[in-house]
């Protein structure tokens, strides 16, 4: 008996033979965690723990239906029967939790992204259109190779049937292979699969037949699409429904699974994986408008954090199913805590997108800031029970220190955390003052509600020194004292106004209405300082000592900030480091050609110079004979990522 408040959300579908216990589903998202093109243990375990939460459907990351499909280097294929014990595998570990799988069908076109081997691949299209994103020209398609391509994707359904697998997806959105065919701007071929509205329907209506006639009647065959590809040349709305109509008219498909925007542009790719600045459910009309035009189930994707706003797009009808992938990245016991009524403590997650496509993106398994378990989980998958119950201290009440002290407490320790200010959090409750960063601050409220549940006694106001652990006699330590901003010697510096990011935060400092933010950091800050200070009527100019601003973090976060700073009249001024001041003239340096950038007229110079750890106990306590672990910014300074693994390897270590 699931939690009244969410009697859709908990109530079984049937799409063709196969029945899902719910509507919850985790949609296909590359994860980096497989190798050399197969699944592998590390993938199956990660899908273990999303099933054995509660998830109704999983939907595997894309595989390639053909050679020309490898658009990264950790591309599942399935152009071999290599594929099948993988899959097969994957299939049984969900089914044993009543939890369906269904695998993406997928090729790329003209969306490379990466190399395999460091030369560029030649990437195919339906026709020679370039990708903004990637720089990619393509080859348009021999007509053989689109009907090798059509047939690959046949093969490839068959291999799933073979694996146990329940269902297959193609993947048509996002601007990739289907939907390129499908874009009159960027199909101009001359054959039956360009022209007109059926012949650049084609391509899709004979891969859908294809796989059909491989799957048979009991399998499930989806499509995955976006509403709109919002991008400057991506599929419109109208579109979009144009073809979903015909589809639907055609009868086979089963489902439709709706997202936005495309891989194609910086724009496009934003809603690949919407980072938190942008509203939750926002893709719930786009669903509507297909479900609208379409006789089968409707899934709709986008920050869909939260069951609450699960069960609200089902109850409005806008969709059937909810996919909430990252929210079981971050908790993949969401499910079952709902079903539970367990609303406080799900771990919702905060779009910050930094450990999951932004770990995907720099080639690395994905992972969650604040749960270091996902793609780990063979390592850190259950908390082993402590061998001895010992009495921890943790100086500390930042991301670290709570980590450490949940993880530890779970495990069976008796810890007490002690935090010198009146508020845990540390810096992320400065985090979370940066604009469209509030939900930041979720990662506090989470870790305080994983230490409630594990028993952690806090104690605030109170900071820890060698006299404390003389009196306390704790049996570990753990240090997790943070990070204080850095504050380098620069010429010039007495005679200017001069404040950092910390006490613009906090208030504690005015400004001028000319400034200047000098951001060696390239991350969240500065981005975050200047569009502040622009929307309080400041002329900003943002320095960034880089190639680009935000070039440390992911980049649908950074790009849609840029577009953000680009409408408040934000000057970015690359490549310059700070040098002195003067006055009322900041003095910056290029910082390839050595060269002065002279920026007059500033009223107040605002530092960016990022973090030197605070080590004062450390210090003190260095030659405490007890177990001591040191861990997050009082190490060196980091993010907030680095500070809650290394509270989860601490925690796990005592
Ligand atoms: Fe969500 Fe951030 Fe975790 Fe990704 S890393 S799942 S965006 S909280």
């Amino acid at each position: 008996m699931s939690d009244p408040r969410f009697p859709r959300l908990f109530s079984p579908l049937v799409l063709r033979g196969v029945a899902l216990k719910n509507r919850i589903l985790s949609t296909g998202h590359d994860t980096n965690l497989a190798a050399g093109g197969l699944v592998n243990e590390r993938l199956v375990a990660y899908h273990r723990a999303r099933a054995a939460g509660g998830a109704g459907l999983i939907i595997v990351q894309v595989s390639g239906v053909h050679e020309t499909a490898r658009y990264t280097s950790h591309l599942l294929m399935a152009t071999a029967d290599e594929a099948i014990p993988g899959y097969r595998k994957l299939a049984e570990t969900c089914h044993a939790f009543g939890c369906k799988v269904f695998a993406q069908l997928f090729h790329p076109g003209r969306e490379i992204m990466e190399s395999q081997d460091g030369s560029l691949p030649v990437a195919y299209a339906p026709s020679a259109a370039p990708n903004e994103r990637f720089h990619v020209m393509p080859a348009p398609m021999p007509l053989g190779l689109v009907e090798e391509i059509v047939a690959g994707y046949a093969s490839a359904a068959g291999r799933m049937v073979k694996a146990g697998i329940d269902g297959v997806e193609i993947v048509a959105s996002h601007g990739y292979l289907p939907a390129q065919f499908l874009n009159p701007r960027l199909n101009r071929r001359e054959d039956r699969y360009g022209g007109s509205f059926d012949n650049r329907l084609r391509f899709l209506r004979e891969t859908i037949a294809g796989i059909r006639s491989v799957v048979g009647e009991e399998r499930v065959v989806g499509l995955r699409i976006s509403g709109a590809e919002l991008d400057h040349d991506g599929l419109t709305a109208t579109e979009v429904l144009e073809a979903c109509k015909a589809l639907s008219a055609d009868g086979v498909l089963d489902y439709y699974n709706v997202v936005a925007g495309s891989s194609a542009s910086l724009a496009g790719a934003i809603h690949i994986v919407p980072p938190m600045a942008i509203n939750t459910g926002y893709v719930a009309p786009f669903a509507a408008a297909v479900k609208a035009v379409v006789s089968k189930p409707v899934i709709v994707a986008g920050r869909i954090n939260q069951p609450q706003i699960a069960e609200q797009i089902l109850a409005s009808g806008q969709a059937d199913l909810c996919a909430m992938t990252r929210a079981m990245i971050c908790d993949p016991e969401m499910p079952s805590k709902a079903a539970a009524g367990r609303l406080d403590d799900i771990r919702a997650c905060i779009g910050c997108n930094q450990a999951c496509i932004g770990h995907f993106h720099l080639g690395y398994g994905i992972s969650c800031i604040q749960h270091p378990e996902t793609g780990r989980e063979l390592d850190y998958g259950r908390p082993i029970p402590a061998e001895r119950k010992k009495r921890v201290l943790v100086a500390g009440g930042g991301p670290a220190g709570m980590k450490a002290a949940a993880v530890a407490a779970a495990r069976g320790h008796d810890v007490t955390l002690y935090e010198a200010s009146g508020r845990l959090g540390g810096q992320a409750l400065l985090a979370q003052q940066l604009p469209g960063r509030a939900e930041f601050g979720g990662i506090v409220t989470n870790l305080t509600r994983e230490m409630e549940l594990a028993g952690v006694k806090v104690v605030r106001n109170a900071a820890v020194d060698l006299s404390l652990l003389q009196k306390e006699k704790p049996d570990a330590v753990v240090l997790a004292t943070g990070a204080r901003p850095y504050r380098p010697a620069f010429e010039g510096a007495e005679s200017a106004h001069v404040v950092d990011v910390w006490q613009l935060l906090k208030e504690e400092a005015n400004v001028g209405s000319s400034v200047l933010v000098a951001d060696w950091r390239c991350d969240w800050i500065g981005l975050g300082v200047a569009e502040r200070l622009a929307r309080a009527g400041c002329r900003v100019r943002l320095a960034v000592a880089g190639y680009v601003a935000g070039q440390r973090i992911q980049q649908y976060v950074r790009d849609q900030w840029h577009g953000t700073l680009h409408k408040l009249g934000v000057e970015i001024i690359p490549y310059a480091r700070l040098y002195g001041a003067d006055g009322n003239t900041v003095y910056l340096q290029h910082m390839s050609s050595g060269e002065p950038i002279v920026c007059e007229g500033v009223d107040t110079l605002v530092l960016a110079l990022g973090h030197e750890q605070e080590s004062r106990l450390a210090d003190e306590v260095a030659g405490w004979p007890g177990e001591i672990h040191r861990i997050g910014d009082c190490v060196a300074p980091r993010t907030a990522e680095e500070a809650v693994l290394e509270g989860l390897k601490a925690g796990s270590a005592i």
